[in-house]
């Protein structure tokens, strides 16, 4: 399989491996426990051996998902999540301990975000920095700093990490390298190819993209040497040091804390996986042609989308994403447009939180998902009062421009 290429492997990988009844995917197994008809081989499961003994640890179905997901993005193993949230915090609060430094991109999702705040009141520092600029990372730099965190394009104002120098440069020194790979996804960008240790995915978005299941997965890229690494608990020491760091993600995160993925929902999100790179190819060429659009019409203050030419990190997406930019864009209408006002009069385009689905969603950021943390903290990450997140889907291309500026005309 390793010859084929990123949709032929996601779409025969179940046949190949070892299915029941040669079905062509893996069935949905809804057992909790596992049984075994010999005693040792029940206790070598326990002590290491792979195999299944309670659903909360995973099941056929997930591993099954978890396999894709490691052959998507080019890595060595993959642990899967109820939510990405859920493998966030598996992440960060399994592999940091109290009194280490994290660096972390000041532009990161608002419930990431919120959830380094909680990593902050339990004594672990983190420092935000422009991630855009790797100098202003190295810059950050602790005698105590163990891991980076950026995602691949921030949401909603489509900042590029400076990815392949940060991960060259957490790898020269011993740092953990964890990216946030969900607006791109690994058909348009491999955290592999970045450096990153850690990969993780919401496979809520694009991965599962029918808005239809949630779920989230932590890969290793296998670049990181967890020999070197100071946290790991002296029970998963054993084997090769490859695997020392997701295998306490997965004790620690997966286990202790209970964040399991469903197997009903392993299997809607792979379903949704065979279709990625299809809907992903639909969705940035959308998105690139609104961008155009909005960018020509007069009551359209400005367009963030790293498509544009404008767009500060336009180079360098071209240079990692091969010529496709992603499918969310933020734009800020005219001052004189009654955000509200204007929402309402849309037709095609959903308003609703979430991103990744088929369907084109918005949403005026600074009164939802960023309302929380303050106008401060806004203005520091560049959120505008009159911003609106746009996540295009896979409609045809005229009815969502038609349907934007007819809403506009009538502002
Ligand atoms: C949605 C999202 C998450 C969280 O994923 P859930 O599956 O919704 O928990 C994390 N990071 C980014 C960039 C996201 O867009």
């Amino acid at each position: 399989m390793a010859d084929n290429g990123f949709t032929t492997t996601v779409l025969h990988s179940d046949r190949r491996s070892s299915v029941e009844h040669g079905a062509i995917h893996k069935p949905l197994h809804p057992s909790c426990e596992y049984a075994f008809n010999d005693a040792r081989e029940l206790a070598a499961v326990f002590q290491g051996k792979s195999g299944f003994t309670y659903a909360r640890q995973g099941t056929p179905t997930t591993q099954a998902l978890e396999n894709k997901i490691t052959q998507m993005e080019g890595g060595t193993n993959t642990v899967s999540f109820s939510t990405g949230m859920a493998a966030l915090t598996a992440i960060f609060f399994t592999l940091l301990k109290k009194g280490d430094h994290l660096i972390s991109s000041h532009y990161i999702f608002g419930n990431t975000n919120s959830l380094l705040a909680t990593l902050m009141d339990l004594g672990v520092e983190v420092t935000f920095v422009d991630a855009t600029n790797v100098e202003e990372v190295k810059a950050a730099l602790r005698p105590n700093t163990r891991m980076v965190f950026t995602e691949s394009i921030a949401n909603p104002g489509t900042q590029v990490a400076d990815m392949r120098a940060i991960g060259q440069w957490c790898l020269e020194n011993g740092l953990v390298y964890v990216l946030d790979n969900t607006l791109t996804t690994p058909w348009l960008c491999q955290g592999k190819a970045m450096g990153a240790a850690l990969v993780m995915n919401s496979l809520s978005k694009y991965i599962g993209g029918h808005g239809h299941a949630l779920g989230g997965a932590v890969t290793d890229t296998g670049l990181y040497d967890w020999s070197q690494y100071p946290n790991i608990n002296d029970a998963y020491r054993k084997g090769a040091s490859s695997s020392w760091g997701l295998t306490q993600i997965k004790k620690k995160g997966l286990r202790d804390m209970g964040a399991t993925l469903s197997s009903d929902s392993a299997h809607r999100l792979a379903i949704g996986a065979e279709t990625l790179s299809l809907r992903m190819a639909k969705a940035c060429d959308n998105a690139l042609a609104l961008a155009r659009a909005f960018a020509e019409h007069k009551r359209v203050e400005r367009v963030h989308y790293p498509g544009m030419p404008s767009h500060p990190q336009h180079q360098r997406s071209m240079e990692f994403f091969g010529g496709r930019f992603g499918a969310i864009m933020s734009v800020e209408l005219a001052a004189d447009i009654d955000v509200f006002d204007f929402l309402n009069k849309l037709r095609v385009f959903v308003l609703a939180t979430h991103l990744g689905d088929t369907r084109t969603l918005v949403l005026p950021v600074a009164h939802t998902i960023y309302y929380e943390m303050g106008a401060q903290r806004r203005a520091e990450m560049g959120i505008a009062d009159n911003m609106l997140r746009i996540s295009v889907g896979i409609e045809d291309t005229p009815d969502l421009i038609n349907d934007f500026f007819q809403a506009l005309d009538d502002c």
